[in-house]
């Protein structure tokens, strides 16, 4: 299983993931349509999973031995694009099809995509599924791990935690289910539409081995990753407190940019800053 650049550290993924968040808002201002915000909270957690975590082959997208990724809140597909784009699944210059009649990217994930394995964007069902390949690696040959991105809003979806109770009873600790906890959804504050809270302890109740971490800081992220399986026989839950819009100032914490496509001068407001971010030496040599 080919990962060339698996060893990706800190400082490298966060100048790709800078550069990657411009490409979500250029795609998405072609197409017109996308969920920028939400896109721009997970984006540097699936820059990790893709560039240093995930045992996988674009070459051979349908290895056996390959981890399995599960895009649960999949309506932040532009992020997941850009992503395996920049792994090597398909070529960038598809990114500017985006929702365009014919074009093999569409509005959510589907099994069409390579580097994609589950359809998602119905919320609420990406985690049973991934409990589903964890079990079912434990019955073949190949000792793969699971990951499973979930947004904090779908957590209202009882089959949640139907699929929680079902990872912790079968001992799953080839499952990681990552919460990227921006602490909004489309219509407003999660606490305020249906809390969810207190999600550590919840997760810790249903038998999860639990880490909470700023899912911005690539040190601590590449730290908490590597340190997977948390404990032996339990899944694994990374509670990543994110901000919704991550990197552009006018689009962070508004619940507003869900899914607001950049208008022209938005777009170019919003890459200006990106480059002056990258531009600034971020402390600690990250
Ligand atoms: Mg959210």
């Amino acid at each position: 299983m080919s990962t060339a650049d698996q060893r990706s550290g800190p400082a490298e993924l966060s100048r790709r993931a800078n550069r990657l968040r411009g490409r979500v808002l250029r795609a998405i201002h072609l197409a017109g349509a996308g969920h920028t915000g939400g896109s721009l909270s997970c984006l540097d957690l699936l820059t990790i999973l893709y560039h240093r975590v995930l045992r996988i082959d674009p070459a051979h997208p349908g290895d056996p031995a390959r981890d399995r990724y599960i895009q649960s809140k999949g309506h932040s597909v532009e992020a997941l694009y850009v992503v395996l784009a920049s792994r090597g699944f398909f070529p960038d210059a598809d990114l500017d099809t985006l929702c365009r009649y014919r074009s093999p990217l569409v509005g959510h994930p589907t099994r069409k995509t390579p580097g994609i394995e589950q359809n998602t964007g119905a919320l609420g069902h990406g985690l049973s599924v991934a409990a589903g390949m964890a079990l079912g690696a434990r019955l073949g040959p190949h000792p793969f791990n699971v990951y499973c991105l979930l947004g904090d809003g779908e957590l209202a979806e009882g089959s949640n935690w139907e699929a929680a109770l079902c990872a912790a009873h079968h001992r799953l600790d080839n499952l990681t289910a990552i919460i990227d906890h921006n602490g909004l959804q489309i219509t407003g504050a999660v606490r305020e539409v249906m809390n969810v809270e207190p999600l550590a302890d919840k997760w810790r109740a249903f038998g999860w081995e639990v880490r909470e971490v700023d899912g911005h800081d690539f040190e601590t992220l590449c730290g908490t990753f590597d340190a997977l399986p948390f404990a032996p026989g339990k899944p694994s839950l990374i509670l990543a407190h994110t901000i919704k819009g991550r990197g552009v100032s006018f689009m962070e914490n508004q619940a507003g940019w869900h899914h607001r496509v950049p208008k022209e001068d938005e777009l170019r407001a919003a890459l200006a800053e990106l480059e002056s971010t990258a531009a600034t030496p971020a402390p600690h040599g990250h």
